[in-house]
């Protein structure tokens, strides 16, 4: 049952000499699994198959963005159509608009939408923003929550980070690392006790609204429309960062489902439909700051980008079908309740968190609610797990602090070759 994978190691044996760690974005080279990174080739629908030959049924997806699973024909018929009229014009074009307009629609906590080229690039901007309209310095952050690798937000980012064990990255600056205050993930009290201490200096939270970068994890009831009450009664702003969640767990965002208005909101993966995007958007007298309505700078020489923008849109306008984040939760109930009966079957304590298109599956005794319990779950079965169900061709997040996602074309079919591989996997493990 085992995969070849000699093209792939020795893929990444050349890699390495040449690109550090062998890879550009340092999750993907399975240090939190062990064995070799699969170095694919090609992506069609919800299956990845790599230089080996192998085939998987793909829960990564891009790390979100593909929720229409991979080259779905309407993406590659928008990136392919535009391609012919010019890759970048530098220069403004109606198709920006036609996105802006999508988006602003979906949620209406926001006014006006920038685009850029990363979630990174978007959270770094509204963090300019909020600084710059408030006139104040400091931010809060959870502990757990990822926001990209700008320097004021990696610090206790979760995930890639955390599985590195670098709390903090050399090269941040301790002067900027001091401007921001981490917090548990999901505890209102230190957070009111942060601005009882700090109010007049703090200019925004940024927040994942279900932290996705820990696992998958929940906000529990109340600590949204907590750090809402909080933000707004000590004149601060309150960033979602939605980059994962932003049409991903239901088309009007984390923002529409648990009913709470953002000041900001930051947005990525998705609204690019598998090209290099990011947003960041909110309330008119806030983003009508930004350059060159405004004085706080921010640019692009390809934000906007007609091709990401023609994916984005046909990817947008594909999900905005009547039941179609009814389909995708199902399929995450799912996959999350075949992992904890067949835990259940095999003796393994294992907790499942969901919403829409996005899935946590953990091996661990209590629920997780922030990051101290998310780093509590085994690592190392989750490592056994995850080699298990890659020989049984399921291609699942290599690290146990990640979230998992589904596609529209992962039918019934496909969950059902899944569902197997899990029960089958759990009892290899046992
Ligand atoms: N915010 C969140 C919530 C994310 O999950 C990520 C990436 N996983 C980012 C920001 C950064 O986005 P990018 O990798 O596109 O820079």
């Amino acid at each position: 049952m085992t995969h070849r994978t000699a093209r792939s190691a020795e893929a990444m044996k050349r890699a390495q000499t040449l690109i550090p760690g062998g890879v550009n974005s340092p999750v993907r080279a399975f240090r939190a699994v062990g064995g070799t990174p699969r170095f694919m080739t090609r992506g069609e629908g919800p299956y990845l198959y790599d230089l080996d030959g192998n085939r998987y049924i793909d829960y990564v997806l891009s790390w979100g963005p593909l929720i229409l699973g991979h080259a779905h024909q309407a993406v590659v018929q928008a990136i392919t159509e535009q391609t012919v009229r010019g890759t970048s014009y530098g220069a403004p074009t109606e198709l920006e608009s036609d996105l802006a307009a999508l988006i602003l629609s979906a949620l209406p906590s926001m006014d006006l939408v920038r685009m850029v080229n990363s979630g990174t690039e978007a959270t770094m901007s509204a963090l300019r923003l909020a600084r710059g309209f408030t006139g104040r310095s400091k931010i809060i952050k959870f502990i757990g929550c990822y926001h990209g690798h700008a320097d004021s937000l990696l610090i206790r980012a979760g995930s890639g980070v955390a599985t590195f064990s670098l709390p903090d990255s050399p090269g941040v600056p301790p002067e900027i690392a001091a401007l921001t205050i981490s917090l548990p993930y999901n505890d209102l009290a230190a957070v009111e006790s942060a601005f009882a201490q700090f109010g007049e200096e703090i200019a925004a939270i940024i927040v994942e609204p279900v932290g996705g970068n820990m696992g998958m994890v929940p906000p529990k009831d109340g600590f949204l429309q907590g750090l809402r009450a909080v933000t707004q009664s000590y004149g601060a702003l309150l960033i979602f960062d939605e980059v994962m969640t932003g049409f991903r767990v239901r088309f009007g965002g984390a923002q529409g489902y648990y009913g709470v208005k953002p000041d900001l909101t930051t947005l990525g993966k998705v609204i690019g439909g598998g090209l290099p995007v990011g947003a960041y958007g909110g309330r008119k007298d806030i983003m009508d700051l930004v350059a060159p309505a405004g004085p706080v700078y921010q640019a692009g020489t390809l934000s906007g980008n007609p091709l990401a923008v023609a994916a984005g849109l046909a990817t947008l306008k594909t999900l905005a079908t009547e039941g179609v984040y009814e389909g995708l939760e199902a399929r995450s109930a799912q996959l999350v309740s075949t992992f904890l009966d067949a835990g259940k079957r095999y003796g393994f304590p294992v907790q499942g968190t969901f919403l829409g298109g996005m899935f946590g599956c953990f091996f661990a005794e209590h629920p997780v609610t922030d990051y101290e319990s998310a780093a509590q779950s085994d690592k190392a079965r989750y490592a056994s797990y995850f080699h298990a169900l890659l020989d049984r061709s399921v291609y699942l997040a290599p690290s146990h602090l990640e979230a998992g996602f589904v596609s529209l074309v992962h039918d019934d079919v496909v969950l059902a070759e899944t569902c197997e591989a899990i029960d089958s996997a759990m009892r290899a493990i046992h």
